[in-house]
């Protein structure tokens, strides 16, 4: 079984904005199993998108088309799609209501909005077609089949067609395709790509199904499994040994083994786990640490609060840090880490306290202090943690750098496998 997909908007080819749901059609169907052989981009005309499709539906059993559902005039997929079909346009009863109540949703929150005709548009279905529902917005996805021939229309606002896609587009390319592809994802921290991939060469040359792969990725290498069978079952038994070695060969570097689970979601989990509650006490992550926490559903079990120590009085004042460490070996220090973090947690009152402290850039490094020497800390049970960290490139990357290595050692620090042992010789401190 053969898929195609036909992206739709003159954006795109004007290269205003990126192809990402291509990317993400794309893997889809690598996944179930659906060989893709064609991409096609095409602008808002219909004309060039009628043959767009017409040529795709030519090749291809399915037909992945995106964009153009919306209201405007320049939004044709849902009308050329369905001449190509030989399908006349009816209102859709349910559509329609959808639309009319979300659509008051936000008249009730903006006085200066007005419902406009224009709207109705999105209801207008070819006839006979299966409609897909949209969570997060109006128009539905569309399903036309014609003698062995699909095209699958789908919004294109990111938000919208992530989830229509994965919820209700994957499980219908899964039922059709005749044999199933399941991927492991294992990612790893603390470990380069080149030492992942020299630790499990022998597996990479002698891979037939499953076939094996590493992704480096900021601070992560992702190893990718991918089995080929004739059901799911299948696939996923032939993926066991293969996963089981390589559980064996990193162990406690692996922190999932899902896909779709990040570093950040991985250390909320164990926080909810152990009930352990974190502070985040940030100085040149300015906040990134933090919001990379509360940007997983479910974090206020855990995450108490976050502060952005940034001046040195700032985290005396919050944190607790002494004057005499400031004074004697600077903010950034493993010394003044371990007290943000460790008079950090003691000041907060919870069970967990993450630090940050370093210079960005690209001002402000010295030949004792450069640009990319940042500290993180991490306080648990009493004992602290501190890495130095020798960052190198811009601002951006240097803080997003320092972020990601802080959650690895708050990660670090919940399973107990973190260095405790580098104490800084600081007065006062909690050891
Ligand atoms: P709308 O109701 O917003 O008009 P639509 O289904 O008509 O949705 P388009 O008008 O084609 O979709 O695109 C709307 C927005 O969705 C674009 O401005 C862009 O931000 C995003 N988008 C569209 N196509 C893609 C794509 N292929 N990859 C990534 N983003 C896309
Ligand atoms: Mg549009």
């Amino acid at each position: 079984m053969t898929a195609e997909i036909v992206c739709v908007g003159t954006e795109i080819l004007l290269g205003n904005i990126v192809n990402t749901n291509a990317v993400y059609m794309a893997s889809g169907c690598a996944e179930a199993g659906m060989a893709c052989y064609y991409q096609t981009v095409v602008g808002d005309n219909p004309e060039r998108m009628e043959e767009a499709i017409k040529t795709a539906l030519g090749r291809a059993d399915i037909v992945l088309i995106n964009g153009g559902l919306g209201p405007t005039p320049d939004d044709l997929t849902t009308e050329v799609a369905a001449r190509v079909f030989g399908r006349k346009l009816i209102m859709d009863a349910g559509t329609k209501e959808h639309l009319i109540k979300s659509v008051r949703k936000y008249l009730d929150t903006n006085p200066l909005a007005k419902f406009t005709e224009n709207n109705y548009k999105m209801a207008m279905v070819p006839e006979g077609s299966v409609l897909l529902e949209n969570a997060n917005g109006q128009a539905p996805g569309i399903i036309l089949e014609d003698h062995g021939k699909t095209a699958i229309l789908l919004p294109g606002p990111p938000n919208e067609f992530r989830p229509m896609f994965k919820n209700q587009v994957m499980p219908y390319l899964m039922k059709k395709s005749k044999h199933a592809i399941v991927s492991r994802t294992v990612k790893i921290v603390n470990l380069g790509e080149s030492m992942v991939a020299a630790r499990i060469d022998d597996l990479i040359q002698s891979q037939t199904n499953p076939t094996i792969a590493t992704y480096a990725k900021t601070g992560e290498v992702h190893i990718r499994i991918t089995a080929s069978a004739g059901t799911p079952d299948e696939a996923e038994k032939l993926l066991l040994p293969l996963t089981e070695e390589i559980e064996r060969r990193f162990g406690n570097c692996i922190f999932t083994e899902n896909e779709e689970e990040t570093l950040e979601e991985s250390c909320v989990r164990l926080l909810k786990e152990r009930v352990l509650t974190l502070t985040t006490a940030e100085s040149c992550t300015g906040g990134m640490v933090a919001s990379r926490i509360v940007g997983v559903a479910g974090a206020s079990d855990v995450f108490l609060q976050g502060l952005v120590t940034y001046s040195n009085e700032a985290k005396k004042k919050y944190l607790g840090v002494n004057s005499e460490t400031l004074e004697a070996h600077g903010a950034v220090s493993p010394e003044t880490a371990f007290e943000m973090a460790s008079h950090g947690c003691k000041n907060s009152g919870t069970d967990v306290c993450l630090a940050t402290t370093g210079i960005a850039g690209p001002g402000g490094g010295t030949p004792e202090k450069p640009v990319g020497l940042v500290y993180i800390a991490c306080c648990i049970g009493g004992r602290t943690a501190v890495k130095k960290l020798n960052l190198s490139g811009s601002r951006e990357k240097i803080r997003t750098q320092s972020a990601q290595h802080a959650l690895i050692l708050l990660h670090d620090c919940i399973l107990g496998i973190a260095d405790f042992s580098a104490v800084p010789d600081v007065k006062g401190v909690v050891k």
